[in-house]
Formats: structure tokens, sequence, C-alpha cells
């Protein structure tokens, strides 16, 4: 345990977001379930507000708090591979544990894009990145989970034990328990990964964009692609004018010349400025670790869209021009594929069929621009609400102080979810000792 005035404090406070200051009284690593539990009795007794970090990455940097207790998972972080593709996966790993114990046996777990981030945060949320339209979510993935409780029970969702928790955690956040071990569904990669960042500067943004948007139209599952506007940092050597990056993945063990085709479709469509390719899963899963350092502030907003056409082209061309500063960037996801086939109602995940995902991460170092930076990313996504259908991501928002938690609910999941999340929320932790979060109101 480590209190305020204890040597490593300041570490120990701190999570991803460097706008996020808190203070709390006790920051415990734990070891197990039993830590676990005793470290939530003991917030319940005391009426003291209690953090669950994962791997800190939260952006709304809720994995920290002032004056009360942060469970840090940062010792769970086993990963243990089976002979039948399943992986086992402590509830403070991050995506780079995983991917490490994964890869050296051809096999992969759908995550993220950055490989610091912590699985639990981001599987509970959805999880989204370069097997999306292979395999779906990191949530479509998860088939067993283990819990500790608000009461400090110990509970497995699966299949066939308490699934409609199993339900709630495809999406509904760290609101039913604290999660010691995920077990997730693996899949096969290739050898050699077919892989590859399209570049271009500003001019040839526009045929570049409409280029993709047409390529996006008919491509198989394991084709993923995502659309990147960012001010290169110095570490990418690759000068300080915005750039853009049509970047894709083929996922197909077994047929990479489709894979190959497709690409040399785009780039013979709208031929790059310069181009990179990557063959090796974890190099190309910590690709753009640089863009997510630790200590940057962070405000990001989402909107889910399915139309790509001239009026979106102008407010994305225009906000991407705009945007001068590095640390933000502005991704577009090309979704559909195993995402969309997931029924609507199969899990807490909004907006299962549109086409595209945005999502405007402002990221800054100096809290001077705090204002402006988080101002920029609010009139963004606001500029595309007009052109919204309907979904929004939890793990790509930021914290908005003072919402109404019953509206910033239902905003995300919709009435019908959100009556199911309350129901498994009054069931698991009717006196919300998990708070700290997007949170599912009970009362
Ligand atoms: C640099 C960066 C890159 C990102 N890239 C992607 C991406 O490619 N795809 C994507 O989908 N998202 C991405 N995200 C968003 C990410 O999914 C969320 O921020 C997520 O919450 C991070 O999880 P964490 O465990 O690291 O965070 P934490 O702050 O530790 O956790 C966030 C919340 O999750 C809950 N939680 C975490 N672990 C557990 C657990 N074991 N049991 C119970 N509750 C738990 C808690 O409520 C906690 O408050 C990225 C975020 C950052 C900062």
């Amino acid at each position: 345990m480590i209190a305020p005035g204890d040597e490593g404090y300041a570490f120990a406070r701190s999570v991803w977001n460097g706008i996020i200051d808190k203070h709390p009284s006790a920051v415990v690593r734990v070891a197990d379930e039993d830590d676990i539990a005793a470290v939530i009795a003991y917030a319940r007794d005391h009426d003291l507000p209690l953090a669950v970090r994962g791997g800190g990455h939260g952006v709304s940097g809720n994995g920290t708090v002032d004056r009360g207790i942060v469970v840090d998972l940062g010792d769970l972080r086993t990963v243990e591979v089976d002979d039948a593709q399943r992986v086992r996966v402590g509830g403070g790993a991050t995506l780079s544990d995983v991917d490490s114990a994964t890869a050296p046996q051809g096999l992969a777990v759908p995550l993220g894009v950055v490989s610091r981030t912590g699985v639990g945060g981001l599987t509970l949320g959805g999880g989204i990145g370069w097997l999306t339209r292979s395999y779906g979510l990191s949530a479509d993935n998860l088939l067993a989970a283990d819990l500790v409780t608000a009461t400090g029970d110990r509970v497995r969702a699966s299949d066939t034990e308490n699934a409609e928790l199993l339900w709630g955690l495809r999406g509904g956040g760290g609101n039913f328990g604290v999660v010691t071990q995920f077990t997730f569904r693996a899949h096969r990669l290739p050898t050699e990964l077919c892989a590859v960042n399209f570049i271009y500067a500003e001019p040839r943004w526009p045929e570049a964009v409409r280029a993709w948007e047409e390529w996006t139209r008919d491509l198989p599952d394991p084709m993923q692609s995502i659309m990147t506007f960012i001010v290169p940092p110095a570490e990418l050597e690759a000068g300080d004018e915005p750039l853009l990056l049509l970047s894709a993945f083929w996922s197909d063990p077994d047929d990479r010349a489709t894979g190959e085709r497709l690409l040399e479709d785009l780039r013979r469509a709208v031929p790059p400025d310069a181009e990179e390719a990557e063959t090796d899963w974890t190099a190309w899963q910590s690709a753009v670790d640089v863009l997510g350092r630790k200590g940057l502030r962070g405000y990001w907003k989402n909107t889910s869209f399915d139309t790509l056409d001239d009026a979106v082209i102008e407010v994305l061309l225009h906000r991407a021009r705009e945007q001068r500063w590095v640390g933000t960037g502005i991704d577009v996801h090309h979704m559909g594929g195993a995402f969309a086939r997931v029924p609507e109602d199969a899990t807490p995940f909004p907006a299962r069929t549109s086409r595209f995902w945005l999502n405007v991460y402002g990221a800054w170092p100096d809290p001077a621009d705090d204002a402006t930076r988080t101002a920029w990313v609010r009139g963004f996504a606001h500029e595309m609400e007009p052109f919204s259908s309907g979904g929004l991501y939890v793990n790509f928002l930021g914290r908005d102080e003072g919402t109404d938690r019953h509206e910033a609910a239902r905003a995300v999941y919709g009435s019908e979810k959100l009556d199911r999340l309350v129901a498994l929320k009054r069931r698991y932790d009717p006196q919300n000792i998990f708070h700290l979060n997007h949170n599912i109101p009970v009362e």
C-alpha cells in the first residue's frame, strides 16, 4: 500500500491522463482476490470512494480518486494460452502482456492499437483494434470473466454461469465488480503480416479520403483499415507538417495474396507520398505508442456515422487542417465485417451497423491549453452530430464534469439496454460501490 508521504506516491496516484490530478488516501497494489475483497470491504465500511485501476489508461481518468482508495491491479498481469486457443489474462494486464504471450504461438486476441493500454478497461467498454472487422470487439471475444463483487463474493460469468452478467461485461464497463481474470478466444495470425501505412501530405488529402471511402465499400472481413490525421511527434522523424495515414492490416493467415491485391488497389487508386510496411504483430501493435504517452493531458470525443460524403469530408478536412499541434489526432475506423454481424442486443455495445467510427483524441502537454484544446474537440464533435448514426463508445470519451449520469448512460446505451444494465447493477452493486466509471445509475 502506498499513502501520501510515501516514496513512489506521486507515481502511484497518477494515471495516463495528465489532467487528472487526484490525491487518494491509499493506493493498494493487490496480489489476489482476497486482497481485493478486503479493500472493497474497507472502502465500504469507511464510506470511502473506491477507484479500480487496470492499465490506468482510462481517458476519463477514473483510475484514481481524491481522498479515497485505489485498487491497483497492476500486479495481476499473467497471461496463459491453452491448446484450445483460449487465453486467460490477469485483470491488470496490458495489451503488450497479451500480445507478447500469444504472438509466439501465432495467435492474437482482438484488442486495441496502443500496447500500454489496459485489457481491463478496454474490454469492459468494448475494445476496437486491428481485428475488429475480422473477429469483433475484444468484448465479443470474451468467453468468461472471474470477478470479486461489491460484497466480496467470487463470481464467474460465462455463457453457462451468470450469462446475463457476461452480457453486461461486454460493454457495460467496470460497474459490476473487479475482474481478476478475463478468458478470451484467440485467433490465428499470418506468420508474416501484411500491414502498411500509406502516408499523404496535405494537398493530397481530398483525393486520398475519397479513394479510401470507395475502397472500403466492398472489403472482406480480414481487411481492417483506419484513416488517421496527425501532426507527427519528433520521434517519428516525419517532419512537423500534418499528415494523413491510411493504415491497413490483413488478418487471413491462409490467403496473403488477396490482402496484397486489395492493398495494391488502394495504392493504385491514390499513390501515397510515402509508405511503411510492417511484418511483425507486436511491432505493429506498438507502432503508434509514441502518440499516447502517459502524462499528456487528454480529452476525447467520438461519433459513429454511415456516410463519408462531401459534407462529412468537409468537416473532417477543415478540422484536420486546423489541428497543428502535436499530440492530438483524428482516427476514422472502418467498421463492418464480424463486428456488424453481432446482433445489436447481444451486448451493451451500441450501433453495430455503423460503417465508420470517428475518434477525436485530444492530447497536449501544457495545462495552459486545457480550455482551448478541450473546446476544439467539443466543437469538432458538435459539427459531426448531424451525421451521427447514434453510437457513442464509452472508452473514447473524456471527462465531462457535472453531466447527468442517467442522461449520459442513456446516450451511450439507449433505453432498452440501459434498463437491462440497471437490473444487473441492482443485483451486483446496489450501493453503487463501483461508481467511478461510466456509471450505470442504480437509483
Ligand atoms: C493511448 C490510448 C490508446 C487507446 N487505444 C484504444 C484502442 O485502440 N481501442 C480502444 O477500444 N480503446 C482504446 N483506448 C481507450 C481505452 O480502451 C480506455 O481508455 C480503457 O478504459 C483503458 O483501460 P485501462 O484498464 O488501461 O484503464 P483504467 O483507467 O485502469 O480503467 C478504466 C476503467 O475500467 C474499469 N476497469 C479496468 N480494469 C478493470 C478490471 N480488471 N475490473 C473491473 N473494472 C476494471 C474501471 O472502472 C476503470 O475506471 C485507448 C486509450 C488510450 C489512453
